[in-house]
């Protein structure tokens, strides 16, 4: 351990913790350390492992209050968002817990003439799982907690931006039953990532930009291990002439700015029929102006910080760049004057897709309003990224909307609703959205590798 990680609080600027980070060395020990410890803990039985995780789950109710505050304070979000993203962490354990068995179980799928034929699932191995930092219970427990009950070790490296939430995890595994080697915290900044993605490992499990997702693409390509990225997008939700203007605008609204707009499956861009284009910005403009902005703790907030200060610069400059192409502010666009990171909530009417903020990830609480002559052009314009994690469609006519959803090009899609993740669905993204799957029994297979076992009596 050689050198330090500075944690601040993003809505203050305060420093509020100081920690004994990794180098390639220490990386390369615990890596060790995985590789030993990782047969005896996938020799357990399977109700062991499903125990330790039930009991990690308990011990996460037990100290929800405790969770919640660490990450609102190391990321910025509003507490009672924190609460939610504990709450629905709980709900992904439960499912994970519950279908380990039947996902992984052996399946004869041939019996005859003497012979049988029976698929099999082996862990991979040991798995670096790297994450992001804005929704770090999800990301990092859809991979380690599959990872864990299927009878891999972890290198867990949470994002440099809530490492404190990554230490609790790791405290609260390990006295949960989880042994001290078969989940490994890698603590450190992209670097130490980097090291362990150099590292032998089975599979490399990556939340994050899609530029660091191309460098791991590039690193772990020539070993032929398990890649798995989960990347950004620039989802679209487009909204057809017979939807509600006020309901699909509170909705959107909500979709766009929750967790400050920091989420890979925010609403990003939004399509609105012409003829009710100016009924859906009025209302959306009404629901704006009723978010709460300011501390992160305090109950009642509902934008708080920005985590990373380099994106409020990512974010001026789609601003700059819409309103030298014309588009019209409707309200905000501009950092909040006060220590730590802020941004208003900003709405852009006419934005067409010369413009930035209509082709890269935002990743804030600001979203471009563009309207549509119909159904054909709202898909062409939903499909003209480089991204495809989530789209949707907002109308009353069902037929309408699997017509329009089947041709985006997009893992996840939404009929009369967004911004949503289900630990039963599978979740993927397209393009530059990533490869793989987590969450649903996809998302459980993909920690183990299928065995073909031929069978012959004598
Ligand atoms: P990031 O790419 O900056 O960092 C992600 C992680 O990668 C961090 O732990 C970081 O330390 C590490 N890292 C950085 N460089 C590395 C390297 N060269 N080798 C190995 N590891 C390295 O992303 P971020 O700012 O933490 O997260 C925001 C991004 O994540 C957004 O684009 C968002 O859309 C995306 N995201 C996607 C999903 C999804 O499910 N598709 C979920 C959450 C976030």
């Amino acid at each position: 351990m050689t050198t330090t990680l500075s944690i601040s609080n993003p809505a203050t600027g305060t420093l509020i913790a100081e920690l004994p980070a990794d180098d390639a060395a220490s990386v390369a020990t615990k890596v060790g350390r995985a590789r030993a410890a990782q047969p005896a803990w996938a020799a357990r039985p399977l109700a062991e492992r499903k125990a330790a995780i039930v009991r990690f789950r308990a011990q996460v109710v037990a100290e929800l209050e405790t969770l919640a505050a660490t990450l609102t304070a190391e990321v910025g979000k509003p507490i009672a968002q924190s609460r939610n993203e504990l709450n629905g962490f709980l709900a992904r354990i439960d499912f994970f817990v519950a279908e380990v068995e039947a996902s992984t179980a052996d399946e004869n799928v041939f019996a005859g003439a003497g012979m049988t034929e029976r698929i099999g699932h082996e862990p991979l191995g040991v798995v670096a799982n790297i994450s992001a930092w804005n929704y770090p219970y999800f990301v990092g427990g859809n991979v380690f907690v599959p990872a864990l009950l299927t009878g891999n070790a972890v290198l867990y490296k949470p994002s440099e931006f809530a490492t404190l939430t990554g230490l609790h995890i790791d405290r609260l595994l390990h006295a949960c039953g989880v042994p001290d080697d078969a989940f490994i915290t890698v603590v450190g900044a992209g670097a130490v990532g980097a090291a362990l993605v150099g590292q032998q490992v089975d599979g490399v499990f990556f939340t994050g930009s899609a530029a660091t997702g191309e460098r791991i693409a590039v690193a772990v390509g020539p070993r032929m291990i398990r890649l798995q990225l989960e990347l950004g997008g620039k989802d679209p939700t487009y909204v057809a002439d017979d939807a509600d203007p006020k309901a699909a605008a509170e909705s959107l609204a909500d979709g766009a700015m929750y967790n400050t707009g920091q989420s890979c499956c925010s609403v990003e861009r939004i399509y609105v029929h012409e003829r009710i284009h100016d009924a859906f910005v009025a209302a959306f403009l009404d629901t704006v102006a009723g978010f709460r902005i300011g501390d992160p703790a305090a109950d009642g907030t509902y934008i708080g910080a920005i985590t990373r200060s380099p994106q409020i610069g990512v974010l001026e400059e789609q601003v700059a760049d819409a309103l030298a192409r014309g588009a019209e502010l409707r309200t905000g666009g501009k950092r909040i004057d006060k220590v730590g990171n802020w941004f208003e909530p900003t709405v852009f009417t006419g934005v067409n897709h010369d413009m930035l903020l209509m082709r890269e990830e935002s990743f804030g609480p600001i979203i471009g309003i563009q309207k549509v002559k119909g159904d054909d052009e709202a898909l062409a314009l939903m499909n003209d990224t480089r991204y495809g994690l989530t789209a949707g469609m907002f109308t009353r006519d069902e037929a309408r909307a699997a017509k329009l959803l089947s041709k985006v090009n997009a893992g996840s899609v939404y009929w009369n609703c967004c911004d949503r993740v289900s630990p039963r669905l599978p979740w993927s993204g397209h393009g530059d959205s990533g490869v793989g799957v987590t969450l649903s029994r996809y998302g459980i297979q993909t920690f183990t590798r299928p065995k073909a076992w031929h069978l012959r009596k004598p």
